[in-house]
């Protein structure tokens, strides 16, 4: 069993009191590795070594930062299977997706290698003639950043790129169910050749690493993927020394099917945006709104594509839906839908006990299920579900259906699936989401913003504006 080190400035580290963190195979139950538990002594080497960093690699030039970041993508996409390996093996997704996010996560570097180049500042005219009214865009300075175990690398590097990128340096506290794909990216930012200190990673206990990172004044800025219980927690943390906050919290996505949808378009939408990774995303469809005149052949041709999903390990071939990460999301689940079919919904597919429960293997297993019969009483239409249920809901009005649909504290992401123009505009303007897909179930992609009205968080990832979230705006007034 091999035991991993951190990397913090430039070499890799045990933590100091010797103790390590387990980690386990999701498919299987097996333990498979071991990570260092870190605290509060090696955040704050981390934190130092990145303060240490920063006055040099903000002043390294845009166009060779650009150059970093191009090496560290060509890097993953040689390695792009030992990385996918590493990855279904910690998180249990289905190794053809795991290739799939290593793809979506080098996409950042890609991209932010180029945006590297753009970061523009601006001249203002001024109301006088003898002053000059300038903008420049610096670098924050030194990121704390938290993710998650949903995408052990894409979370990573959608903070990482566009934080080097900007010319800030990093201290990266990854999910401690994901490890081993963090220490993959590590090894690859160093063999990249990454000056030393300018990423340093950290494993361990979440609340410690949380704690030292919030109350250090030379941290400057969070940036965390995560539940929105936590992001609270660490909002109210960072208050006190003031950083800049990028949250990317949880979701209820609705998913709207208006009776004059394309339904195979609309069914392979739900299947995309609801069982990608067992429905462990925050923008996973968690309502399905479909008009009650065409629900009984949507349900139809939903049933008929369920039967097709391989459940299982993610590392055997034709998988499609692995495990879920662990018991505790196989509880939630099982209450959620128990609770469905005890306040009255149908199960139209799956949900029972010989589908569901802890396999022989010790991995933890939801097959597709689908619900009818579905009300707003229910669990399934308030909590984050974050796992392979459908539950569906009728509706008659479009005006009825928007406010159902907005009538949640989350904000993240929104799905409809209609043939028509203005309709698509119509609703897509009133949806108090951040992301909106139009006949659409797969949205995310490098240079697009992603975030959350309400309470699925504050900021944007990915694109130009998740550049800017790095960046502080310093206003020059010169007299001449
Ligand atoms: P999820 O449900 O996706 O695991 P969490 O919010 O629990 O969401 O975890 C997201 C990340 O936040 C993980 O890296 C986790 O270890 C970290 N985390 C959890 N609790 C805290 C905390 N109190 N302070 C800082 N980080 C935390």
């Amino acid at each position: 069993m091999e035991t991993y080190k951190i990397y913090i400035d430039g070499t890799w580290v045990t933590a100091d009191e010797g103790s390590n963190l387990e980690v386990h195979n999701p498919a299987t139950g097996e333990l498979i590795a071991n990570v260092p538990n870190g605290g509060e002594k090696e955040t704050k080497e981390a934190i130092e070594a990145a303060h240490q960093a920063f006055t040099e690699w903000s002043a390294v030039p845009a166009n060779i930062r650009s150059g970093y970041l191009r090496r560290v993508y060509q890097l993953m996409m040689e390695r792009q299977n030992e990385i996918a390996r590493v990855m279904t093996l910690e998180q249990g997704k289905p190794l053809k997706e795991a290739i799939g996010e290593v793809h979506y996560a080098a996409g950042f570097l890609d991209w932010y290698a180029e945006e590297a180049k753009r970061i523009y500042g601006e001249t203002i005219p001024a109301w006088s003639p003898n002053k000059r009214l300038m903008v420049l865009k610096q670098p924050v300075g030194v990121v704390a950043a938290i993710t998650p175990w949903n995408f052990p690398a894409a979370m990573i590097t959608r903070k990482i790129a566009p934080a080097l990128a900007a010319g800030c340096t990093v201290v990266l506290k990854p999910a401690s169910q994901t490890p081993l794909t963090a220490i993959k990216l590590f090894e690859i930012f160093e063999e990249a050749g990454i000056p030393k200190g300018v990423v340093n990673l950290v494993t361990g206990s979440a609340q410690k690493i949380g704690k030292a990172l919030m109350e250090d004044t030379r941290v400057r800025k969070l940036t965390f993927t995560g539940s929105t219980e936590v992001g609270k927690k660490l909002m109210e943390q960072s208050a006190q020394t003031v950083k800049k906050v990028s949250l990317e919290l949880g979701g209820h996505a609705p998913l709207i099917v208006f009776e004059d949808a394309d339904l195979d378009k609309a069914v392979e939408g739900a299947l995309a945006s609801k069982l990608r990774n067992c429905g462990q995303t925050c923008i996973s469809s968690n309502r399905f709104y479909v008009h009650h005149k065409i629900k009984e052949v949507f349900i139809e041709k939903l049933k008929e594509k369920l039967k097709d999903f391989k459940v299982g390990n993610g590392m055997e071939e034709g998988v499609e839906v692995g495990p879920l990460i662990d018991g505790k999301s196989f509880e939630r689940i099982k209450a959620q839908i128990n609770d469905a079919v005890a306040k009255g919904a149908k199960i139209e597919f799956g949900g029972k006990a010989e589908h569901n429960g802890i396999t022989q293997q010790g991995g933890y297993f939801i097959v597709p299920t689908l619900l009818s019969n579905v009300t707003g009483e229910m669990l399934v239409t308030k909590e984050e579900t974050f796992g392979p249920v459908i539950p569906v809901i009728t509706f008659e009005t479009d005006e009825e259906v928007i406010k159902m649909a907005n009538d949640t504290n989350y904000g993240l992401a929104a799905y409809f699936f209609t043939e028509s123009l203005s309709r698509s505009m119509r609703v897509a303007e009133k949806l108090e989401f951040g992301i909106i897909g139009i006949n659409d179930g797969k949205t995310s992609t490098p240079q697009a913003p992603f975030g959350g009205y309400k309470e699925s968080g504050i900021g944007r990832e990915g694109g130009h504006y998740g550049l800017e979230e790095f960046l502080e705006v310093k206003y020059i007034s010169m007299e001449i």
